[in-house]
């Protein structure tokens, strides 16, 4: 199969590329100014596609992205929010509600809830997929390992199609004897990394010690929620740094959320930043569930809850952007899409100017893939065809519509299509 007359931003915005895949890579790539004929326009149909590989098409200009990596999700707590309310809309009426609800829930309904927001994820472009999963040691044993069982399950089963890394958070308490077998029982279950949300414990430097601790011993990379708070002398990223540096975990741990570090003063902002640097922490921010959760006490002016991302990115720290919560108690709205967050993280980080929005695309594409140590390595010859076709000739056009008619190429086939129109029809008595 071939596309022509790609418009590849996050390589080079201004020029047009022709795309050969064979056997489900990249076969060939070409870079040209002038604008290559071809009969055939692109279908956004699965019936205009079923010749496969010999055809060729006029991508006429559409926007091509490699397929994104959402480095933050929650698939097992996503569409629970009619089980799991929250009233107040608090973290603490979240975590509350949700662990009582938890103990309801079978395996078919975890599985399913992941599924589909997976797969509508996967609809929307993504096709790689770092989750959090809740490990709460005291619950019923069975709640307690649900979701890593459905997990890993539903890992498996989309293996074809998509990555999906897991990451069980341990739990923020002080552990007893019966906690760790649980601990260690799961850590060997075959997950791809350690999670937690240390900035909750009542001793947090003991259980960030709790959790390198483990990751060492198992071997594994770690991902912390960190200082989701809007107090600005929470900074346990400062001890997460040099916890870092003292196991040699350089490279290896991603810092989320961050959002203290918006409402501290801007000498300590930049020395934390500075600290980040040094360690080599990911940060990834999550701008939707953070604008919900954060500043709900404040009155007057209220704080947004959004960590500060240029000023991260100038200090030389690698910054994704993801999606978080999917309707659940925690973040009632969402619909796993990240072109959607990538429009967000532009309001919210002041991001908007056209080099600013090429950095939103590489966001949830480039920069989170090498965060979650992903590998495949984005639209090179040779590399695995894993890319989303958006119905937009310029990124400006794409910030402003997030179409939905896309096209997600992968495992040498089209996977998904979506093809709603942009276009409206006004009567003929009213004109633009
Ligand atoms: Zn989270």
């Amino acid at each position: 199969m071939k596309l022509l007359n790609v418009n590849i931003p996050t390589l080079q915005a201004e020029r047009n590329f022709d795309l050969t895949i064979k056997n489900g890579r990249l076969d060939a790539i070409t870079v040209h100014d002038e604008y290559m004929k071809a009969d055939r326009p692109f279908s956004y149909s699965f019936s205009d596609h079923e010749r496969g590989e010999e055809l060729v098409w006029d991508a006429e200009g559409r926007i091509l992205l490699q397929g994104m990596v959402d480095a933050h999700m929650h698939l097992d707590k996503s569409h629970s929010l009619l089980v799991a309310k929250n009233q107040s809309g608090t973290l603490f009426e979240a975590i509350h509600s949700y662990t009582k609800a938890s103990e309801t829930f079978t395996d078919e309904n975890v599985l399913g809830r992941m599924r589909k927001t997976a797969l509508t994820a996967l609809a929307h472009g993504t096709s790689t997929i770092r989750t959090h999963i809740d490990f709460n040691t005291r619950v019923s044993e069975e709640t307690t390992f649900r979701g890593v069982r459905m997990a890993l399950q539903l890992k498996q089963e989309l293996a074809p199609y998509m990555n999906i890394q897991v990451y069980p958070m341990l739990p923020y308490y002080p552990y007893e004897d019966s906690d760790r077998k649980k601990i260690e029982r799961m850590l060997a279950l075959g997950i791809d990394g350690v999670g937690g949300a240390p900035h909750i414990s009542e001793r947090p430097l003991e259980c960030i010690d709790e959790i390198f601790a483990y990751a060492k011993q198992f071997d594994l990379p770690i991902d912390l929620h960190t200082d989701e708070s809007d107090d600005p002398t929470v900074d346990t990223v400062l001890y997460i740094a040099d916890k870092t540096m003292e196991f040699g975990y350089e490279g290896r741990v991603v810092v989320d959320h961050l959002c203290s570090l918006a409402a501290m003063d801007h000498d300590k902002a930049a020395a934390v930043i500075q600290k980040m640097k040094e360690a080599e922490l990911g940060a990834i921010t999550l701008p939707a569930a953070n604008l919900y959760l954060q500043g709900r006490q404040d009155r007057g002016i209220v704080r947004r809850g959004v960590t500060r991302v240029s000023e991260l990115i100038d200090g030389g720290v690698k910054v994704a952007t993801a999606s978080d919560n999917v309707c659940d108690p925690f973040h009632p709205f969402g619909r796993g899409d990240l072109l959607q967050i990538a429009q967000l993280t532009g309001y919210t980080a002041h991001m908007g100017g056209r080099q600013d929005m090429i950095t939103l695309l590489k966001m949830i594409t480039e920069v989170p893939a090498k965060l979650i140590g992903s590998q495949l390595c984005g639209i090179k010859v040779g590399e695995l065809a894993d890319f989303v076709l958006v119905d937009s000739k310029s990124v400006e056009e794409l910030f402003a519509d997030l179409p939905q008619t896309r096209a997600v190429y992968r495992s040498g086939k089209w996977l998904a299509m979506t093809n709603t129109t942009s276009q409206f029809e006004l009567t003929p008595t009213i004109k633009l």
